[in-house]
């Protein structure tokens, strides 16, 4: 079963003398369960992507006609104003660039649960607090942080609020668009270790869009490399790495800080 499918899907953002493509013809499959990593540099077009999946694009961004996004079979871009807040909880949750600081910081972290939580599932404060210690538990952050503010809380422990957030739904996709570039290099590890394990656990597939190379071949099961605006390779994460066809994806490669084949067995996939 595929979770996300696209499809042919074009974006121009529209301009008052001319259009710019943005994203060319792209069609790849994320699916049930998988994570997927999409890398190129920065312009190419990867952010582009993931707010059109989201149904989060605005004008001038204009996606052509002829494009496909399907979840689980789902037509998305036919999804009406009232079927969209449905979906961006319960089927497609997006953890936004620099999202650590994305919580607001007059609300407690139990609040900002409830704000969703409320709204989503019509959880009392005391469903809420409940589904919120469980989802906090997820990331390994004690319940008692419940009742903290976000400047009481580190950058590596705001980033994993805010992907327990994400999951309060229990979302088909989790989207992280370059999540932990804020972090150092340990934490965003961990950060990206500790979805790895949920996803199996719960079922998610991801998309990880970043331009860390050698963090994406360590925890992706397939990846995709784009180059302004075209998606110029996808498969098998190690394959790619080991084998990679497109020249811009060798030049990438070479340009990559040394990763040893044993230890990107060793992360463990
Ligand atoms: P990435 O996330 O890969 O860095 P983006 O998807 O953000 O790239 O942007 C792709 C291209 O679209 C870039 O060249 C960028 O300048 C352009 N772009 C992004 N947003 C807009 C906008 N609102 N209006 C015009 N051009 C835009
Ligand atoms: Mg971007």
């Amino acid at each position: 079963m595929t979770t996300l499918s696209i499809r042919n899907l074009s974006i121009d953002y529209i301009g008052p003398r001319s259009d710019f493509h943005a994203v060319k013809d792209v069609s790849f499959d994320v699916g049930r369960g998988e994570f997927f990593g999409l890398a190129g540099e920065s312009g190419c077009g990867k952010s582009t992507i993931a707010f059109a999946i989201s149904r989060l694009h605005r004008p001038p961004a204009l996606i052509r006609k002829g494009s496909q996004i399907l979840i689980e079979g789902r037509d998305v871009m036919a999804l009406d104003d009232r079927a969209l807040r449905d979906f961006r909880w319960r089927e497609v949750a997006m953890v936004f660039q620099s999202a650590m600081n994305s919580l607001n910081p007059v609300l407690t972290i139990v609040d900002q649960f409830y704000d969703v939580l409320k709204t989503h599932a019509g959880m009392s404060r005391d469903q809420a607090r409940a589904r919120a210690a469980e989802l906090l538990a997820l990331v390994d952050i004690p319940a008692h942080r419940l009742d903290a503010y976000p400047h009481q809380c580190s950058g590596g422990m705001r980033q994993r609020i805010v992907i327990a957030i994400c999951l309060s739904l229990n979302p088909k996709l989790l989207i992280m668009d370059e999540p932990t570039t804020a972090l150092d290099v340990v934490v965003q590890h961990e950060i990206l270790q500790r979805i790895n394990k949920l996803r199996k656990d719960l079922g998610f597939s991801v998309l990880f869009i970043t331009h860390d190379l050698g963090l994406m071949v360590q925890v992706s099961d397939r990846i995709g490399i784009m180059l302004e605006g075209e998606l110029v390779e996808v498969g098998e994460a190690q394959s790619i790495y080991r084998n990679p066809q497109h020249d811009y994806t060798k030049r990438l490669w070479a340009a990559m800080p040394r990763l040893h084949g044993a230890r990107l067995q060793e992360a463990g996939r």
